[in-house]
């Protein structure tokens, strides 16, 4: 779509302006039901937009993204923008400085149409623990969207935004991905800059695209890749890299791993069909599966589960009332109360986070402390290290692995949003490559009827270490043998 898009202006059959105009337009027409976006940059849209087109009566050779209309995840900063990361303590807070992503972005012109809605500090696999709406997959408006990056999905599936970005912690752009019909990657851990993104758990969180191709996609991940001063734990090099032109439909002697654990007889007959077509897709393209192991994947969301809480206890004690956004007493003469800035600190995070986040800090504070530390933390960072090397064997006999991305499609809402452990349980298959700090992605591999619904798949490859070349690679011959089967 983006090359489409980037033809038409070149050739003059549309302009940046004419864009931007036509998407804010849908935004405005539709979102009041999608309810994708949390705040819309009208203003800063059509300015971005107004300087391609200068760009283009000039002359001037444009990048493939300048004034393509995207739209990112509200947990990245974008300077003098409201940034709330779906929590009411960040209500009235407003960015000082652009994400990294965000930077390059702008430096290459691509149009940001606005912030979109996402579950409380991306805690979350439906967007409902937003504080501030509900966000609505296109594909049935019973259904969620997936979560945490549910605004950025359902803003690309009801054609609100070309592509998006979204942040993966455990799962977040993976798992929308595939119930709004989409491609979504995880980049490689150190890939893409975590500067200007709010931290949920250090250790795991990257920022990466939602497309509706797998082109798509690379073309956006190629422009926000690469080493940045300002996160330490970026990687060297990576610049200038086009992922778009190592997709060759090409995968002749690609071997695919298929793990056992992963399509045990727990796994639905329906979503096991679905990836077992898609297997079989592989292999008509000349690709071999190869069954593997990963023994220790059972270990993986206990892990998960103990280690992104203690990360997320220690990132959110920022928000105290004192050093962002909400403020609770402030009116409060502070010399004439003794406890008035305990009171501030205790009343401002009770008020101003939502039960899921409040949840996950006293997990996460109760792993980290002096008793259990070695118990839960400590243990859960040697099967960390398991489920690494479970991988790196792996890697050894096979290219990349293919599973389903979720264990079924969309779920309805209020399905799973009482029971914590149901929510938990959706991110099986997902958790894996953050905890290993391996790419993945996302694409649609069928649609499933439930009811009157038909609902998107996803199927996930997982690949090696900064290889999101071959990733990218198989899934885009996964995409046209697809798109030619009909
Ligand atoms: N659903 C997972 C969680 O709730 C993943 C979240 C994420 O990737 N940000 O933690």
């Amino acid at each position: 779509m983006i090359r489409e898009l980037h033809q038409k202006l070149v050739t003059g059959e549309t302009t940046a302006t004419a864009l931007a105009e036509e998407y804010l337009r849908r935004i405005e027409e539709n979102d009041g039901s999608i309810g994708a976006y949390l705040t819309v940059m009208r203003e800063d849209a059509l300015s971005n937009a107004r300087l391609v087109d200068e760009q283009l009566k000039r002359g001037e050779t444009i990048d493939i993204l300048a004034g393509i209309p995207g739209a990112l995840k509200d947990n990245i900063c974008v300077a003098g923008v409201r940034a709330t990361a779906g929590s009411k303590i960040l209500d009235n807070y407003i960015a000082p400085y652009d994400a990294t992503v965000v930077e390059k972005l702008r430096a290459l012109r691509g149009t940001i149409l606005g912030k979109t809605n996402m579950d409380e500090f991306a805690m979350g696999s439906s967007t409902e623990s937003s504080a501030y709406q509900k966000t609505k997959n296109p594909f049935d408006g019973e259904r969620v969207p997936g979560g945490s990056s549910g605004g950025s999905a359902a803003a690309v599936a009801a054609l609100e935004a070309v592509w998006a970005l979204g942040s993966d912690t455990g799962g977040s752009i993976r798992q929308p991905a595939a119930f709004c019909g989409l491609v979504g990657l995880k980049p490689t851990y150190g890939r893409v800059s975590r500067y200007g993104l709010m931290a949920m758990a250090s250790s795991l969180d990257q920022i990466g695209p939602f497309g509706t191709s797998v082109e798509d996609v690379a073309i956006v991940f190629s422009r926000i890749a690469g080493h940045d001063t300002m996160d330490a734990t970026t990687a060297e090099g990576g610049f200038g890299k086009r992922f778009e032109e190592y997709l060759t439909g090409d995968i002749r002697g690609v071997k695919i791993g298929v793990p056992k654990e992963y399509f045990s007889e727990n796994l639905d007959s329906q979503v096991r069909d679905f990836a077992n077509e898609a297997l079989k897709r592989f292999q008509e393209l000349g690709a071999e599966v190869v069954e593997i192991s990963l023994p220790h994947s059972r270990y993986a969301l206990p892990v998960y589960y103990i280690l992104m809480p203690a990360e997320v206890s220690s990132n959110l004690a920022r928000f105290d009332g004192i050093k962002y956004g909400l403020r609770i007493n402030d009116d409060k003469d502070s010399l004439s109360q003794t406890n008035s800035l305990l009171e501030t600190y205790l009343d401002t995070r009770r008020i101003g986070f939502g039960n899921e986040v409040k949840r996950r800090i006293m997990l996460g504070t109760y792993a980290l402390s002096a008793g259990y530390y070695d118990a839960y933390y400590r243990k859960a960072q040697k099967v960390r290290a398991l489920i690494r090397k479970d991988f790196e064997e792996a890697f050894e006999k096979v290219d990349v692995i293919f599973s389903p991305t979720t264990p079924g499609p969309a779920f309805r809402f209020g399905e799973k949003s009482e029971d914590p452990l149901e929510m938990y349980l959706s991110d099986i298959y997902t958790v894996t490559a953050n905890l290993a700090g391996i790419p993945a992605i996302s694409f649609p591999i069928g649609t499933m009827k439930e009811g009157s619904a038909s609902l998107p798949l996803g199927g996930q490859l997982q690949g090696k270490w900064f290889d999101e070349e071959t990733l990218l690679r198989v899934a885009d011959a996964y995409e046209r043998k697809t798109a030619s089967a009909g």
